[in-house]
């Protein structure tokens, strides 16, 4: 009997060592893995630099909590804004996706408060779009533009609504005197592999100065090379400037981190939008710890000095080159962006047992070939390999994938 609150429907495997793109179970089973505990992975497993940047802080300081200065989260801070955002701003570190985005919101609050409606009442309303995910918190589930992660935990934090992603129309439609900021995911990941089009990010930037409102970017999937450039959004239209960004999954390549980032962008006369978040507003108790930060300033300088983003690419045109050429009748499609990939399932043709979603039983017959992939919705499969996944793990990868779909066509 598990002592474990069973809010997971687990795959059957107890995975208990990992190399690389390569994990073990607890009977030596050796499988790929495209999962990456959810995009978290991004140097694949145990890579000797992150473990050797958290052997060598661990020996040194853990923790000592952010009432001192803490030098590693100044230099993790300086990277971000200097030489990815490349747009002037200060950050927060956190744990989680989760409790980035709670930072954005309380964020929006703030602002609603210091630039409110005509008729002077503070403004609050956040955007965001269905199939959305922002996490498992009051805020991030309010956010969040599906029903099932907020069922029965009612009554929720008011002040949010949700608009058909991709549709500039009903956006603009949308806005009203309340709202105060747009939330999107710039590739929906949870939601089953969505990419924003250009022409939508250019569209929501525009509305948003028009009525001034908060553009937040939720990186917490897409960020930090898993699309590619460190900032997806910039893959898609890079000229454009959000007011602010979270992210979490990728930046520890495994270990526990969180942050977001606020523009220093004036919203009034000698007022930056960062300085709304001031002494006593916001605080975490382990958010930004030496450990946490060495370990993220070793992933992104692997991420960097690799030139992973070029890996990425390559990799991307791989697997979309690969699995269009089956011409498989059980795949609709290839959508994603870099390394963020989702595939099309023909759910109709598919033979899936009684009351299983398409997805997961894929899934779980890919693990039984060797091969880790999670579901992002009921009839999408997402391939999120490492960073550094090599051409030929790829290659064994799709491989498996290949036999697998085949195994599931309709005998007939
Ligand atoms: C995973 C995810 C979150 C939540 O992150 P946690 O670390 O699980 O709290 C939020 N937003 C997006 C886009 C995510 O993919």
């Amino acid at each position: 009997m598990s002592h474990i609150l069973q809010t997971y429907g687990r795959f059957p495997v107890t995975l208990v060592r990992g190399e690389g793109t390569r994990v073990w179970d607890d009977a030596g089973k050796e499988y790929l893995d495209f999962c990456s505990g959810i995009a978290v992975c991004a140097l694949g497993h145990s890579p000797p630099v992150l473990v050797e940047a958290i052997s060598r802080q661990a020996a040194t300081l853990i923790h000592c909590c952010n009432l001192y200065h803490i030098p590693q989260q100044e230099e993790l801070a300086r990277r971000i804004v200097e030489d990815l955002v490349k747009i002037p701003g200060k950050v927060f570190f956190s744990n989680s996706g989760a409790e980035s985005n709670d930072g954005l919101i309380k964020t929006a609050r703030r602002f609603g408060h210091a630039r409110p409606a005509a008729d002077g009442s503070p403004r609050y309303e956040i955007l965001s779009f269905t199939q959305s995910f922002h996490g498992r918190t009051l805020g991030g589930i309010s956010a969040t533009g599906q029903d099932k992660v907020k069922e029965g935990f009612d009554p929720l934090p008011g002040g949010f609504r949700h608009l058909p992603f991709n549709d500039l129309d009903a956006l603009a439609a949308a806005i009203s005197p309340q709202t105060v900021a747009i939330l999107l995911e710039p590739v929906q990941g949870e939601g089953g592999v969505n990419v924003a089009t250009a022409e939508f990010l250019r569209g929501i930037r525009e509305l948003c100065t028009q009525h001034d409102l908060l553009l937040y970017f939720d990186e917490v999937q897409t960020g930090f090379g898993r699309c590619g450039d460190p900032m997806a959004w910039k893959e898609i239209a890079p000229e454009i400037e959000p007011d602010g960004i979270s992210w979490a999954k990728g930046l520890g390549g495994g270990f526990p981190i969180g942050a977001f980032w606020l523009a220093d962008r004036e919203i009034d006369a000698g007022k930056a939008l960062s300085s709304l978040m001031n002494p006593g507003s916001h605080g975490t108790t382990y958010g930004g710890s030496p450990l946490a930060c060495a370990a993220a300033l070793a992933v992104l300088g692997e991420i960097s000095d690799r030139r992973l983003d070029a890996n990425v690419r390559e990799r991307a045109a791989q697997v979309r080159e690969t699995i269009t050429s089956w011409n498989h009748p059980l795949v609709t499609g290839v959508r994603g962006l870099g390394l963020l990939l989702g595939v099309g399932l023909n759910t109709s043709l598919m033979t899936v047992p009684e009351g299983k979603l398409p997805s997961i039983h894929l899934s779980a017959e890919l693990l039984q070939n060797g091969l880790l992939a999670p579901p992002a919705g009921p009839s999408t499969l997402r391939l999120l390999p490492p960073l550094n996944v090599s051409a030929d793990e790829i290659t064994a990868a799709l491989k498996i994938l290949k036999n697998t779909l085949d195994s599931l066509l309709p005998t007939a």
